[in-house]
């Protein structure tokens, strides 16, 4: 039982050292990355026609970005630390997730839902995706979300390890899935979201993979398009954090028209031509819809579900209920605390 409360005390060890020095370094939020994807493991579409056709994509995305930063070309955020694991450790995840969603933890972990996958009416769509959440992690902007939140990630934390400590031997188990999973993890997922220039500006980065990685320039905006054709444009954008969605569609369109002429020369045929991609996005809905659905796939989904969105102005009604969820999950706990 003290081993077990001294390993969980151990993993908030680069919480502590962070709230220390108040800036989030690499390690410290690729760990908290790992930690979240443990939580969100139940919910991942292991298929491995499906999973690896999405990590060719991400791998493409990765490729071209990495081109860039032998370069130097990126954000000033990019070039703070050391970044070959950047390019070497990430994984494209499919997740399964009714909700319309794409998200990254800022590590290693990028995580597209299936429901977001069969959205897309073409490859381009979902590969913009991939690169706009992969520009998350090479501008570093889960850092700056770090240090936003570090107060109340550091409490709910906290939580996780005393929830634990004070389980006891009977019911340590139990408070360890509670404390850790839905007060240190919900914690975590509630400090989750990007502010409208960390929105831009991923859209600005992921534009540039996804052009060099040999997708269609001109279909880069079009899952804006397809968002705004389905009426979640009407949000005034003062009310929003993000920035609307027909601004990030005609950004798309004025960086196609000022590529230089050797863009031409990037473009490539998608990983799946598009009766493929059709048969992969049938798969993925057939799958998401006949998984058993117990009780660690329905935490997974919880969580998946409050994340903030990163491409539609306003977070949908169910994305607030399940915030709401995960708050009440934390007064709860932290009301049990002795
Ligand atoms: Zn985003």
């Amino acid at each position: 039982m003290q081993s077990k409360v001294l390993t969980r005390l151990a993993l908030l060890l680069p919480l502590v050292l962070f709230l220390g020095a108040g800036c989030a370094s690499d390690s410290q939020v690729r760990a908290q990355a790992d930690e979240a994807h443990t939580a969100l493991e139940p919910a991942l579409i292991t298929d491995a026609e499906l999973a690896g056709y999405l990590q060719q994509i991400g791998e493409r995305v990765s490729t071209a970005a990495q081109a860039l930063d032998k370069q130097h070309v990126g954000p000033k955020s990019h070039f703070k630390e050391d970044n070959s694991w950047m390019f070497s450790t990430e994984d494209f995840h499919l997740v399964n997730s009714e909700q319309l969603n794409a998200f990254t933890t800022g590590g290693s972990h990028m995580y597209i839902y299936a429901q977001l996958m069969q959205s897309c009416k073409t490859e381009d769509e979902l590969a913009a995706v991939v690169a706009h959440e992969f520009a998350h992690v090479y501008s570093r902007h889960v850092h700056k979300g770090m240090e936003r939140q570090m107060w109340t990630l550091g409490g709910a934390a906290a939580l996780g390890a005393a929830g634990y400590a004070a389980g006891g031997e009977e019911h340590g188990t139990e408070y360890a899935a509670y404390g850790m999973a839905l007060g240190m993890v919900a914690g975590n997922f509630l400090g989750l979201g990007f502010t409208r220039d960390d929105e831009a500006e991923a859209d600005k980065w992921g534009f540039e993979f996804y052009v060099r990685a040999g997708w269609d320039p001109a279909r880069f905006g079009d899952f804006f398009q397809s968002l705004i054709d389905k009426g979640y444009d009407t949000t005034p954008e003062w009310q929003s954090d993000h920035p609307t969605l027909a601004s990030r569609v005609q950004a798309a369109k004025q960086r196609a028209a000022a590529l230089p002429p050797e863009a031409e020369d990037w473009r490539t045929l998608p990983v799946a031509l598009a009766s493929r991609f059709e048969e992969l996005k049938l798969r993925a809905g057939q799958i998401a819809k006949t998984t058993p659905k117990d009780t660690a796939l329905g935490k997974a989904q919880l969580l998946l579900r409050s994340v903030r969105s990163c491409l539609l102005p306003v977070d949908s009604p169910a994305q607030k209920d399940a915030q709401a969820q995960l708050k009440a999950a934390v007064a709860e706990a932290q009301a049990a605390q002795p």
